[in-house]
């Protein structure tokens, strides 16, 4: 039988409510056979998600501080949920074992990773469903990524297609026994490492909204959502500051083909988005593009030097300061005698006066300059490349928006125009750019 693996977020998880919702949709589909569920997340927006409550206890317990009011809150959300759900699962003999483990100085990723361990142990008695802990089958390599045989490991633990799993989120093991985390967000991660483990016919990505959302709906209050988007396109806008499903999510499910469906356990009825290699044709004839997404945390590098298109390696050595000094880097426009390097600012945090000496030193430029916040702003869609007119809608909106553009980028892939602005002009132009290619 074909499988679904469904992935559900913190706030699918965050009261015994919310449990019973999952089970419905769950048993509403018998191929839905594989939950990967995150830590219990917000109730209300003042609550707090579990997994920052559990980076507080191990960091007050490394410090020699007391962390019993905290970890209280950690185990009365946990032991509330098994109460009112009816379920047998063991909570508070775990919640001990947790205790003890924190006050033993057990690794933050450990304590960390507790929040899906427990919330996954309540979900597997809830169903009736096998629990499989990914300490024993996912393996993450040294920089956080997947090792590669992680997808044998998992796909021989979940190999019976009769039964159901439950997969905890967001961590797995070092390949040397110790746990080791995702980054922040990262159950979104487990959940695509496991379709492709489990060849699942689709990754269900189970959160709080309808879709993804066209635009950052805090800009632009009515932000409608995607019905279909691509991979890349998705990559990009992620990326590029849209939320909702972790930017290193797509690949493990791109690379075999299996589509991402983003739903709303609230409103389990809605479509939501799809999230495919190709678009249909409906889609490519009803839209112009997938959507708009911006950051504003960038700082840029205006390099001029005459001649510099002659000057062999230029660039080359200009790269080679920004690698010594462990500093990636996300755009570089460029003239005949200018350059620019676009970085996020936290990567220049506390070392910007030394990257610009040693970029004056190696290259010898006839200015150098910092500019210390520019907003980028993505205007994304996959069939762009064939439509004629998207980049003069682009540079009209902003005019009659009266934004100045410093700086516009368009990738190869011809997938997105990427502008820079002022960031006190940011919002501004966001919601030019959405009203001209999202008529309402
Ligand atoms: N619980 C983890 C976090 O808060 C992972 C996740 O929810 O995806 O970052």
């Amino acid at each position: 039988m074909s499988r679904i693996v469904c992935k559900f977020g913190g706030t699918s998880l965050a009261d015994a409510n919310q449990f019973r919702k999952v089970r419905a949709i769950v048993e509403s589909d018998k191929r839905r056979s594989i939950i990967v569920p995150s830590a219990p997340g917000k109730r209300v927006p003042s609550d707090a998600k579990l997994t920052d409550l559990l980076y507080l206890c191990q960091q007050s317990a490394s410090m020699g501080s007391d962390f019993t009011q905290v970890f209280t809150r950690v185990s009365e959300r946990f032991l509330e949920i098994e109460r009112e759900l009816g379920v047998k699962a063991d909570m508070a003999k775990h919640l001990e074992q947790l205790r003890e483990d924190i006050i033993r100085g057990v690794s933050k990723d450990h304590v960390a990773s507790r929040g899906e361990y427990l919330n996954g142990l309540l979900m597997a008695a809830y169903l009736g469903a096998e629990f499989v802990d990914p300490k024993d089958c996912i393996m993450l390599t040294p920089n956080g990524g997947v090792h590669p045989d992680t997808y044998r490991m998992l796909g021989e633990r979940l190999a019976r297609t009769d039964r159901r799993y439950v997969v905890p989120g967001f961590y797995g093991s070092d390949g040397h026994g110790q746990i080791k985390t995702f980054s922040r967000g990262g159950s979104d991660i487990s959940g695509a490492i496991v379709a492709r483990a489990a060849q699942a016919e689709l990754y269900e990505n189970w959160t709080d909204v309808s879709g993804l959302l066209m635009a950052d709906p805090r800009i632009i209050p009515h932000a409608k959502p995607m019905e279909e988007a691509t991979y890349a396109e998705i990559r990009e806008l992620s990326y590029m500051g849209a939320t909702v499903l972790h930017d290193e999510a797509i690949s493990p499910v791109r690379e075999v083909g299996i589509p991402i469906a983003i739903k709303n356990t609230n409103a389990p009825d809605h479509p939501g988005t799809r999230i495919v290699n190709k678009l249909s044709e409906e889609i490519i004839k009803s839209t112009e593009i997938a959507g708009i997404a911006g950051k504003k945390n960038f700082v840029m590098i205006n390099i001029e030097k005459n001649l510099m298109n002659k000057e062999v390696g230029f660039a080359f050595r200009l790269f080679g300061v920004l690698e010594r000094h462990g500093v990636s880097f996300e755009h570089c426009p460029s003239a005949i005698d200018s350059m620019s390097v676009i970085v996020e600012a936290s990567q220049l945090e506390g070392k910007a006066d030394i990257v610009l000496d040693e970029i004056r030193n190696t290259l010898r430029p006839d200015r150098l300059e910092l500019e210390p916040q520019i907003a980028l702003i993505a205007v994304v869609g996959e069939d762009m490349a064939e439509t004629i007119g998207i980049a003069a809608k682009v540079f009209v909106a902003l005019r009659d928006a009266n934004v100045n553009v410093r700086l516009i980028n368009q990738g190869a892939s011809e997938l997105n125009i990427i502008v820079g602005v002022m960031p006190e002009d940011y919002e501004k132009a966001l919601r030019a750019l959405y009203a001209v290619f999202v008529p309402s």
